[in-house]
């Protein structure tokens, strides 16, 4: 539908099936018309793209996105957009909408059942409460997309792009790094959205690493010992893994030592490869027990 996203036509819509927002789904649906293009413009390389998308909401983004795509699947979890969806879509065949929980949806299936064969990308401005569970489902299944270009919250937007060894760092920041090279494309302000949200909001895109090339000895146990080192990050990183792992402190202290790490170094501090080093060594005399 030509002009969907306007704040008049999206009233005008809504008003007619009668439809009122949840806030429990992060309903804040986007009225400023040049966001959607730039976001589908970001995934979608060439017409032979497939895309995924997280959320259609009244179907803003899905429209920009079946504009350039060869095929669009999209998720949404509100049964009561369905019917506006079937409006708001009507001119395009190449969409299909999936109702269903993103998180408990099977996407590798997804992607080899609808989209094989294409390259594919996921866009969405996603609901705002499960940023980082969705962001890591995308990332951790190895699922074969090329990239994921998505709306968050600005503070998401700072921790999911941050360099590792700096305050804004988190555990997802690390996982984030080590799947795909993350990038902030453009701020979003709050007045872009109906309801407005109390926060504004920024583009990122995570250009999705084929394989990663890093020699990690075992890449669950590595994700271990960040999450653990994460989950007390005021403390001396040494605490929390050393009672995950069974090992003395001071054990860890001399490993960090040993890597040339200070040894009360906390996990904010650490640097990309690192994180790698220590896991390593500390799965040599740990992780095959
Ligand atoms: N794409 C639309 C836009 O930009 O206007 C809507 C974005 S709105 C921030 C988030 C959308 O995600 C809503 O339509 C909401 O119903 C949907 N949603 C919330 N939780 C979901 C979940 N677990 N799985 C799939 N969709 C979900």
């Amino acid at each position: 539908m030509e002009q969907l996203c306007n704040i008049s036509v999206v009233r005008e819509v809504m008003e007619r099936h009668n439809f009122r927002f949840s806030k429990a789904l992060g309903q804040n649906f986007l009225i400023n018309p040049s966001v959607c293009p730039r976001i589908a413009e970001d995934g979608v390389r060439d017409s032979e793209y497939g895309a995924i998308e997280i959320g259609t909401g009244v179907g803003v983004l899905t429209n920009e996105l079946a504009k350039r795509a060869k095929k669009v699947v999209a998720i949404e979890i509100d049964e009561r957009l369905l019917p506006i969806l079937d409006e708001t879509l009507a001119e395009y065949d190449n969409v299909e909408i999936i109702h269903a929980d993103v998180l408990k949806v099977d996407l590798n299936r997804l992607i080899r059942e609808r989209l094989e064969g294409m390259d594919v990308c996921v866009c969405a401005n996603l609901p705002y409460y499960i940023t980082s569970p969705v962001i890591m489902a995308l990332l951790e299944q190895r699922l074969p997309i090329r990239s994921v270009t998505v709306m968050v919250q600005k503070e998401a937007a700072q921790r999911l792009c941050a360099q590792v060894g700096t305050r804004d760092c988190g555990a997802v920041t690390f996982a984030v790094r080590y799947y795909s090279e993350p990038k902030q494309l453009f701020a979003v302000s709050r007045g872009s959205f109906m309801p407005a949200p109390n926060v504004d909001s920024a583009v990122i895109r995570l250009e999705v690493r084929e394989r990663t090339d890093l020699d990690v000895r075992d890449e669950r146990f590595l994700f271990r010992v960040v999450k653990a080192a994460f989950s007390q990050r005021r403390k001396t990183l040494a605490n929390p893994v050393s009672s995950i792992l069974g090992l003395s402190k001071q054990r860890i202290g001399e490993v960090l030592q040993e890597l040339g790490i200070k040894s009360t170094v906390r996990a904010e501090e650490m640097k990309f490869e690192e994180w790698i080093l220590l896991a390593n060594r500390l799965f040599e005399e740990k992780g095959h027990e």
